[in-house]
């Protein structure tokens, strides 16, 4: 497993489970980057229609997670809302909210009465939202340590601080780190944003795009906003967590690059998203931000995750790269583990070919 952020560690679980040796194996500590980074929200509503059922499945290992590791993952499924602004937007919510029950959501569409009954927090100038109680969150510093003990319980050796450098294809299949070569029957690409260029070192172009997605967090509070809080144009989330503090997201974007490794904050983009979340939750302007962060996104042409095996290739797999892929980490990880240890998946796994876009290099 070549990265153990949340899709590298699931799949090893499910491989380990199945009674295979496994190596996971991080250019830093295991769990630092997105899987670490991000804003916790485990929405359904903020989803591709497409994604729904995934991401309704990966639900149900959520569901048990906190039992399976032993350890509280800060885990709340108290249901979302998903608002509009404005006129077009709450069109927009409609077209998306009805695809969304087709395929399985629980979700309803409210009335401003329901909403200022339901959600007094919730500012005025929202003319129309949608509620799903299958919404939630979790605490990602949390879910991470309690993940990583269950592996290694699990018997995976994890190679923190060991970046793969080179990968061997054909008859001698393997990683070449500076720790040495390690050699392997067959190889899972988990590099989130950076699995393009693990991909490349086997000849195959696969297309990922850059997202520097920002976080901030106020100080705490005391509780008032009961659930999380989405946008129908994807452009806000927000959240009251256990300690009091209100985690404000939205993908508005940040500054880096994989070349600088820099993940920075922009200010400028920060206003608008902390601007957006006043006008949502007007309540929210008696608390000061804390602290502002920013992470990496790998983003797909059709922004749908890989997971597969690599063109040309019979034994280098891939998963990367799912929007809300906190979300679905879970699924994606362990759908990769029954295809490289059965080879075939309990969910179909069709849509996530990354041969869709991948091409092996002339
Ligand atoms: C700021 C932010 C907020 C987000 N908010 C949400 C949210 O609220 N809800 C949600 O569902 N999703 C959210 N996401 C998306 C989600 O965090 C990611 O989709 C998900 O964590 C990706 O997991 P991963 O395991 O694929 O990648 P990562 O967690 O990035 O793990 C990839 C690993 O690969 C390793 N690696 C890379 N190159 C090499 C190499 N050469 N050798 C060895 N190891 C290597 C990296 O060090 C890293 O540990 C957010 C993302 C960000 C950045």
């Amino acid at each position: 497993m070549i990265g153990g952020g949340i899709f590298g560690l699931f799949c090893a679980l499910t491989l380990a489970d199945a009674g295979k040796s496994v190596v996971v194996i991080d250019r830093g500590p295991v769990w630092s980057e997105a899987s670490a980074v991000n804003a916790g929200s485990l929405g359904v509503q903020n989803k591709l229609p497409a994604l729904v059922p995934y991401t309704l499945w990966s639900w149900e290992i959520w569901e048990t997670l906190a039992e399976r590791l032993g350890a509280d993952i800060g885990l709340r499924r108290d249901g979302g809302y998903k608002i509009a602004m404005t006129e077009a937007e709450a069109e927009r919510l409609d077209a998306v909210s009805m695809q969304q029950k087709a395929l399985g959501l629980d979700v309803r569409r409210l009335t401003q009465a329901d909403l200022r009954r339901t959600a007094p927090w919730i500012s005025s100038d929202c003319v129309a939202a949608t509620y799903s109680p299958q919404d939630g969150y979790a605490n990602p510093t949390l879910v991470g340590p309690a993940l990583r003990r269950a592996v290694e319980r699990s018997g995976v050796e994890i190679l923190d601080d060991t970046a793969v450098e080179e990968i061997r294809s054909g008859d001698r299949l393997g990683v070449v780190t500076r720790r040495g070569e390690i050699q392997a029957s067959k190889i899972a690409i988990t590099s989130g944003a950076w699995s393009g260029r693990l991909a490349a070192m086997v000849g195959v172009r696969l297309p990922i795009s850059l997202d520097v997605n920002m976080v901030s967090v106020t100080e705490s509070a005391r509780p008032t906003i009961e659930n999380i809080v989405t946008h129908a144009r994807g452009i806000l989330t927000l959240k009251q967590v256990a300690n009091g503090s209100c985690l404000i997201g939205g993908g508005w974007q940040g500054i880096g690059t994989l070349e600088n490794q820099r993940k920075e904050v922009s200010y400028d983009q920060l206003v608008h998203n902390l601007r957006l979340a006043l006008r949502v939750i007007p309540g929210l302007e008696r608390l000061n931000v804390v602290r502002s962060w920013a992470g990496y996104e790998g983003v797909t042409p059709d922004s749908l995750p890989y997971l597969g095996l690599l063109p040309g290739h019979r034994n280098i797999y891939c998963a990367a790269c799912a929007r809300g892929g906190f979300t679905l980490g879970p699924l994606m990880g362990q759908l990769l583990g029954e295809l490289i240890s059965h080879g075939e998946t309990s969910k179909p796994i069709d849509i996530f070919n990354p041969g869709r876009f991948a091409h092996v290099a002339a």
